[in-house]
């Protein structure tokens, strides 16, 4: 950070860009582009693709608010697809169905860290000739058939929001891609469609990643496959702690490595189980309470029924999770959840 400050150059500079190609390295794909953060990255990623005004964008409503306003940043409709029970994402068999005259893409969201089924995804995809982008937000570093999330997709997107597993000290994002054109009209887009400096070749906009930022990046991604592995050890820690209290615990996918950005339990009891763990000094959260369609914003956007997606919503809870989680800390965690569960 000294060094950024002494150079004096605080926003796309050299920082910046060898953060994009050390993170696009790590991604295995060829081509990063940073921008101001996870949302703007979806919004600036669906323009770069082809995705405008008409078009249509399938997604899941169990996501953060971000997967959805990025679809109406893009002047698209969002199509919202139910979720597999199991594994909290995107439901192939539900994707298909979904698909009409006017669907461009599908942003298939790896949530909590868990990758989505990308074969089942990406053959749909490919059969209908649809884009698709991949949400990696919550999935830093997971992988699918032992290649990194982000390398699947059109274009891949990625928040540095300070609680992700790679976080900032403030906002950041980026996407990454392995087409040329398509990191060619990211960077147009992020910075008012300029190729040459003041002059617009395409109507842009203002989404940068900063110098600071990119620094504290590069740092930290030296320590995101370390920290991703002790997320992986606190959630073996928990799941076998956990077995016969009655929660359902995550089912990381057999051909995928989780990254475990959140462990969810399920608990038909999930209120009670919450207050009484709240009363004990653990702090559980929801990710998240009320499905996108059932916010006040987006109620316009329930065309069809989700029940997978409400009973989620009912029934998930999201225990203390984070590299830095002490033995004795996890200790006391377990001890609340298993006094509460029984
Ligand atoms: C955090 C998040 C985003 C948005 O990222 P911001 O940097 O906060 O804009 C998008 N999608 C998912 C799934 C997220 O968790």
């Amino acid at each position: 950070m000294a060094g950024v400050i002494a150079k004096g150059r605080f926003v796309l500079g050299e920082e910046v860009h060898a953060f994009e190609q050390e993170f696009a390295a790590y991604c295995q794909v060829r081509f990063g582009v940073g921008v101001g953060n996870g949302t703007d990255a979806l919004h600036l990623a669906l323009r770069a693709v082809g995705v405008g005004v008409g078009d249509e964008v399938i997604t899941v409503s169990h996501t953060a608010v971000a997967t959805v306003a990025a679809i109406e940043m893009a002047g698209a409709t969002p199509v919202l697809v139910d979720i597999d029970p199991v594994f909290y994402t995107l439901d192939p068999g539900r994707l298909e169905s979904a698909i009409g005259r006017r669907t461009k893409a599908v942003i298939a969201v790896h949530l909590y860290g868990q990758p989505v089924d990308l074969d089942a995804v990406q053959e749909i995809t490919r059969r209908h000739g649809i884009k698709l982008i991949e949400d990696c937000a919550q999935a830093h570093g997971a992988r699918w058939s032992g290649r990194r999330v982000g390398s699947f997709g059109d274009a891949a997107c990625f928040s540095f929001y300070p609680t992700k597993n790679l976080g900032a000290l403030g906002d950041g994002g980026m996407v990454v891609t392995n087409d040329e054109a398509t990191a060619e009209r990211l960077r147009l887009l992020r910075q008012y469609g300029w190729a040459e400096r003041d002059v617009s070749s395409l109507a842009g906009f203002n989404s940068r990643l900063d110098e600071l930022q990119a620094a504290v990046l590069r740092v930290k991604l030296r320590d995101l496959d370390k920290d991703n592995a002790e997320r992986n050890r606190k959630a073996l820690v928990y799941s076998e702690a956990f077995q016969g209290s009655g929660l359902t615990l995550p089912s990381p996918r057999p051909h995928g490595e989780h990254a475990f950005h959140l462990y969810v339990v399920r608990a038909a009891h999930r209120d009670s189980l919450r207050g009484s763990l709240r009363e004990k000094g653990v702090e559980a959260r929801v990710h998240y309470p009320v499905p996108i369609h059932a916010q006040p914003a987006y109620k316009r956007l329930a065309a069809r029924p989700l029940p997978e997606t409400e009973r989620a919503a009912r029934e998930v809870l999201s225990l203390p999770m984070y590299p830095e989680l002490d033995a004795e800390d996890q200790a006391k965690v377990i001890a609340a959840v298993v006094r509460s569960s029984r």
